[in-house]
């Protein structure tokens, strides 16, 4: 209210100097409120090299009254602003630039500028890549969450959308991709080219862009795939991967326009794989850009890369109905869009592919990373208050990405998957084109299906945490006397979530008795599980309903512990184990107890997704939670086992999983020398061609553990693998070298060093922080502490939260610890930073402790 008030002088004074850094929520709704039949026509021309491109913009919009506007633009330079044919003086300030209420009217107005904007390898919104290969360049735009007003003078928000006409000039041969079809091309000065695009339906800012350089298009000629387009230099490869790529996102239309009851929501569908592009993938309206590595694999892919390719294109597409089509109207509903994308990319992968256990893998690659987070005093709810876009970036993480989407799992059973399709039907049919808050799809849920979720939302959406769900049991002659649950808050906040839940009473032999369990009190009785013979054991989230965490009680874990390996569904098998895993972090069951288990059940054990899983937490216990002494009496036998396994499976896939286990464990001279030899070709995976990935990342993994011979191995691949990438991938394996000088060259590169692309950085914060490298690195904690404000300004989203993971996470010891604890105390500490910092030192929390409970 107080920045209501403030604004509205601050406007009619025109008093400049005062205007509010970033997108203040109380600027956006004034905005909103007064804004209307907005559209930009934005030219650009790109010269190649050049650190800026030249703009021109014609921004129209009609006013409710006349009325000063502050227009968002940053870090470039206007050269001229006419406003509705006047000449104004236009000095951008803190990021703003103020349009005087006597240049405007109500009703229509136009704005035209000239004004140059940088294009940078990292740090900017216009990026450009050089191919090291053939010296091409490429460019594109990443305007999420509110960088566009850094490319372009814009209303920066998601609730003012505007149709969008673009004009590129470029090289003759360029392709520029962007948000619709080229409509014509005429020659420009200097030998280039000047296309139009044609306009838009209309679009939030962030989702406007475009990027260009001597792209191909892949499989051009067959019009009913959508386009997907590379740069030439990958051309060969990815003509072998896209068909496939195409295939999914063709039938994922089809799926999706149908399951939403709404036919595909822009004029066209293109896909661009971009190199060293920072998240996965980011759904521009009708022009997804998707990461040039998550495509094409620079390791040998599993069966289950390419089911994670496919969910990778399916949660994009997704977004063109939920994020495009209907966008939150501020970015504190973030959740709104990434939950159901995620939600729905699982869903249509298992409409389209049901052979695929698409559920378990949900519930192993989705919800752990949701369970981390909201076990942490770092944790937020999934509905993020933003009172400024420039703390946006923020809110992206797993609480958005993993707990949402297993929330909607939650509401999915709750509802019956009748209503669940019906409310969002009715959710975006309310909604096309147009933006929306949580609150109006709840309703639509609500009014489908005549249930109350006002205590259901408040709960899940509102209040952060989660609760532990705990069974108490016995019996008597043979038959369960005894039967309830009980839940309580994780965090210790006092919060009582509604579950439902399916419990599972499980036998030797048999599919078990199942029942549905609702309650969102402290705990309930269920009487119908009275009477049923004594089961071996109890599991009370069985199928992964509920969002929680559920331990075995003491009986049922000592069961579940001897039988497990003759547990044959996958997925109850892998719910089991994640069970279990969880026990052994809140250091309830000894990590030397877990490493055993999977010692005599691994080599047995077929599925790839619950493999990966097992073998991940696996090397987690040795390198983080056992001490030295216990890892010395397992590391060799792992050794072995991955060895042993990598040459024996008899499914290719699993011989990949295990040569990355031993590449993740190997430290004993033994387990080195098979390294060794993978590379020289001594040794191989039958049937698997290693590819440039696979082979730095042995040579890093030798180089961080010392090995005479790094050197040697390291310089024979530099000679071996030239290519531009590999310039990077050397760079990643130099951080891992363990001397405290190279260290500090990468960390103030990392810092300093502009034109580092950031992708780089990002690839070789784990090889810096290598976890036998504990207290080499250890010096870097407070200083890599200290420059989180400069990260969080500088960096693109997920960045932060790999520095923090990566810094903190190499750290071990209680004198670790108690630094980071001793910076969270700093007076006037950003209370985002943090919560960040609260999220990534929980793991260290729990090393030390687990530990401290188990020595050796
Ligand atoms: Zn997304």
């Amino acid at each position: 209210m107080l920045l209501r008030i403030s604004l509205f002088l601050l406007l009619t004074a025109g008093a400049l100097a005062a205007t509010p850094p970033g997108i203040p929520r109380d600027l956006a709704r004034e905005r909103a409120a007064q804004i209307s039949a907005l559209s930009y026509h934005l030219s650009f021309v790109l010269v190649p090299r050049a650190a800026t491109t030249a703009g021109r913009e014609e921004l129209t919009f009609t006013l409710k009254s006349a009325q000063p506007i502050l227009l968002d633009y940053r870090d470039g330079d206007i050269q001229r602003m006419t406003i509705n044919g006047r000449e104004t003086p236009a000095t951008p300030d803190n990021g703003h630039l103020l349009l005087p209420a006597d240049r405007l009217l109500a009703g229509e107005n136009k704005v035209v500028l000239e004004f140059t904007s940088a294009v940078a390898p990292a740090g900017k919104p216009i990026i450009r890549y050089e191919d090291k290969d053939d010296g091409s360049e490429y460019i594109y735009t990443l305007f999420v969450p509110m960088d566009a007003s850094m490319a372009f003078p814009c209303f920066d928000q998601p609730d003012l959308k505007g149709r969008f006409q673009l004009e590129i000039t470029a090289p003759q041969d360029w392709t520029v991709i962007s948000n619709t079809d080229p409509e014509h091309s005429a020659p420009a000065p200097a030998g280039q080219v000047r296309t139009t695009f044609g306009e838009t339906r209309p679009l939030s800012t962030y989702l406007f862009a475009f990027a260009a350089g001597p792209f191909r298009e892949l499989n051009g000629a067959l019009l009913d795939l959508p386009g997907l387009y590379v740069r030439k230099s990958k051309f060969e490869i990815a003509q072998r991967e896209a068909p496939e790529v195409q295939r999914i996102a063709r039938r994922g239309i089809a799926y999706l326009s149908s399951y939403f009851a709404q036919p595909f929501p822009f004029p066209k569908y293109d896909m661009v794989l971009i190199p060293g592009f920072p998240y996965g993938g980011m759904e521009h309206a009708g022009a997804t850009f998707l990461r040039e590595e998550s495509v094409l694999f620079r390791t040998a892919p599993t069966h289950s890369d390419l089911i994670g390719r496919d969910l990778l294109v399916l949660h994009e597409l997704t977004h063109q109905w939920f994020g495009d089509l209907t966008t939150m109207r501020w970015f504190d509903d973030l959740w709104l869009k990434e939950g159901f994308a995620q939600y729905m990319a699982y869903q249509a992968l298992d409409a389209l592919k049901p052979q695929e256990n698409v559920w378990q893998r949900f519930s192993l690659s989705i919800k752990p990373s949701a369970y981390e987070i909201d076990s942490t005093l770092g944790t937020t709810p999934i509905y993020q208050d933003i009172p400024n876009l420039k703390d946006a970036k923020s809110a992206y993480g797993a609480i958005v990405y993993s707990k949402a989407p297993g929330v909607l799992k939650q509401l999915a059973y709750v509802l019956g998957p009748g209503h669940f399709r019906d409310g969002l039907r009715l959710y975006l049919k309310e909604h096309l084109y147009g933006n929306a808050e949580w609150s109006d799809l709840v309703h639509s849920f609500e009014r489908v299906s005549g249930q109350k979720l006002d205590h259901w939302a408040d709960m899940w959406i509102r209040h952060r945490g989660m609760p532990q769900v705990d069974v108490t049991w016995s019996c008597q002659n043979g038959q369960i006397n005894q039967f309830s649950l009980a839940q309580h808050d994780v965090l210790a906040e006092g919060n009582l979530w509604p579950i439902a839940t399916e419990v599972l009473l499980s036998y030797n032999s048999g599919p078990g008795i199942r029942f549905r369990a609702s309650f969102d009190s402290a705990g309930a009785p269920f009487p119908q599980a009275l009477g049923k013979p004594c089961p071996l054991y109890i599991f009370a989230n069985n199928q992964d309903y509920a969002y929680g965490r559920f331990l075995l009680d003491p009986r049922s874990r000592q069961a579940v512990m001897a039988h497990l390996g003759e547990v044959r569904d996958p997925f109850l098998r892998a719910l089991l184990w994640s069970s279990l895993w969880d026990s052994v972090r809140v250091a309830q069951l000894e990590p030397a107890r877990y490493l055993s288990l999977a010692q005599q059940l691994l080599p047995a054990e077929r599925d790839e997704l619950l493999l990966r899983s097992i073998a991940a937490h696996s090397t987690t216990a040795l390198h983080r939670y056992v001490s030295g002494g216990t890892r010395a009496q397992f590391a060799p036998a792992f050794e072995n086992m991955a060895r042993t396994r990598m040459l024996r499976s008899t499914q290719q896939d699993l011989r990949i999983l295990w040569f990355r286990a031993l590449q993740a464990v190997a430290e004993t001279p033994s387990g080195r020398a098979g390294l060794k030899d993978l590379l020289t070709g001594k040794l191989s995976v039958p049937g698997v061609e290693l590819r440039q990935l696979d082979r730095w990342n042995l040579v890093t993994a030798l180089v961080a553990l010392n090995d005479p011979e790094a050197d040697a191995v390291f310089h024979a691949e530099q000679q071996r693998d030239p290519s531009g990438e590999g310039l990077k991938y050397a760079y990643m394996a130099e951080a891992a070298r363990p001397d405290s000088k190279t260290k500090q060259k990468y960390f103030d590169d990392y810092l300093h060093d502009p034109a580092r692309p950031e992708d780089w950085i990002a690839d070789s914060l784990g090889a810096f922080n290598y976890w036998n490298q504990s207290p080499l690195t250890e010096p870097f904690l407070r200083p890599a502490l200290a420059a989180l404000p400069q990260i969080k300004r500088e960096r693109k989203i997920f960045f932060l939260v790999a520095w923090l993971d990566a810094f903190i996470g190499g750290q071990q010891s209680a004198a670790a610890q108690a630094q980071v604890h001793d910076f969270l105390r700093t007076p006037g500490l950003d209370p985002d930073l943090r919560l960040k910092i609260l999220q990534a030192v929980d793991e260290l929390d729990r090393t030390v402790k687990i530990r401290q409970t188990f020595p050796d």
